[in-house]
Parts: C-alpha cells; structure tokens; sequence
C-alpha cells in the first residue's frame, strides 16, 4: 500500500510532468488537497510533507478540524455550497471561498469578514456546462457580478472555479475547460489581480492543467475513495 505521503510525491510529479509536457511554467499549477471526509490526523501527515492548502466541503466538519490544526499554518478554502446563514464562519475561519455564484453571498462574507484579517480571497463558480442542477452563474453572468465583487472592500477577487458535467466524453470535458479558460483570461484582462482558475479533480487533472487551470482540488487520488455520506448527495 502507497502511503499518503508517497501519494502526494505521485501528485505533486504529475502536476510537475503535466505542466513541462503542456508548456506551462513551472510551480503555475497549485495542489489543493481535498480533505472533506478525512480525519485531521490525515491532513498532519500532508502538512509535515509540505503540503499546505486543504479545501472543505461541509463547515462544521471543516471548523473541527481548523481547530484540531491551529497549531500548524494551513491555508484553508471553502470549496461547498454555500448557504447565508454560513457566511460569518466562513469569513471567521477561511482564507479562500471557490464557490460564490450570488452577490448576497459575496456581500455577507465582506461585511463579516474581521479588519484585522487579510481579504477572503474569492473565485467566482460558473456553471460551465449549464447544468440545471448545478451551483455556479451562468457565464455570461460573470463579467457583471465580478465587478460587484471587485469593489467589495474585504474580499480580494482571485478567478474563477468550474465543475464540468459528469461525461466520459474526453472531447466534451476539454471543451468546457477551454470555455472557463477563456473566461478566465479575459477576466484577467479587466482586474490585474485574478491569476487563479480552478478546475480539475482526481479524474480530470491533466486535462484540466492542459487547458490553463492553475489549481486542482484533488481528493480520492490522495486520500483514497470516500466512504459514502449523506453528504455525497450535495456536493454540487
Ligand atoms: C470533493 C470535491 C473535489 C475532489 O474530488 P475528487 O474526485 O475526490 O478528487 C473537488 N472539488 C469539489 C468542489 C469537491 O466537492
């Protein structure tokens, strides 16, 4: 059996083969380990091998665990649906929020976020493929509701976060991360500070850095398959 920390070398070799085979810089591409599910313990084990950035689906698990690591200097983002009553913890405990798709959202985490902590960094999420179930705005709702975001004083816009429909049709996939990297790139054309695009999972990660992203949240391929919760039903 590989160890979880054999695994994350694997990840991070991956990451690193992809960009030099794709052309991209070298360190363009971040590693986001998604820990929803797993045991802070788990996360210890990562963070003593470098790694640095967990990102979390579900808040009271998500706010356990910020506790049982205070010790350790994690970076932690809020990757789940977001309902308002959520808001003041995410503003209290997170560093980065990839899921706000409503303005009320956006403004809530301002306005909650503590002074003496840094901005909450956001990416936008957009419903690439116009699923009817899916979070995230409509693309063409982007331009409109980033520069909403942009003048909000204690959030910093950093891009956007995609979730491609569900296909085994390779051809689809890379059509809906060239869209988000289209949008991404002319998002960075109007605010100098965007430089994150987030898409890519356990499945779809070469692809995903092929196409422009710069961070993939990366869960099963690290951590191993989740046990099914009554979560799994609301991811997304
Ligand atoms: C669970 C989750 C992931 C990780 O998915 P894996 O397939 O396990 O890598 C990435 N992004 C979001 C938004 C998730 O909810």
């Amino acid at each position: 059996m590989q160890t979880l920390k054999n695994r994350l070398i694997t990840i991070e070799d991956l990451i690193r083969n992809t960009e030099k085979q794709f052309n991209r810089p070298r360190q363009s591409v971040s590693l986001l380990a998604v820990s929803k599910t797993w045991p802070a313990s788990l996360l210890r084990q990562l963070a003593e091998a470098g790694q640095q950035r967990f990102g979390e689906n579900y808040l009271q698990e998500a706010l356990t665990k910020i506790k049982q690591c205070a010790d350790l200097d994690l970076e932690w983002h809020f990757i789940g649906p977001i309902q308002s009553n959520k808001t003041r913890d995410i503003a209290l405990h997170f560093d980065w929020v990839h899921t706000v798709d409503r303005l009320k959202i956006a403004q809530r985490l301002s306005n909650q976020r503590p002074d003496d902590l840094a901005p909450l960094n956001i990416c936008i999420q957009v419903n690439i493929d116009d699923e009817a179930t899916k979070s995230g705005i409509a693309a063409n709702a982007l331009l409109p509701l980033a520069a909403e975001i942009a003048q909000l004083p204690h959030l910093n816009l950093r891009g956007l976060m995609i979730i491609p429909a569900k296909t085994d049709n390779v051809d689809q996939q890379q059509a809906s991360f060239h869209k988000a990297h289209v949008l991404f790139e002319h998002l960075s054309s109007i605010y100098p500070g965007i430089d994150t695009l987030s898409m890519g999972m356990s499945g779809d990660m070469t692809l995903a850095i092929a196409e422009g992203s710069t961070m993939v949240r990366v869960g099963s391929a690290l951590f191993g398959q989740r046990a099914t919760t009554r979560h799994e039903g609301n991811v997304n």
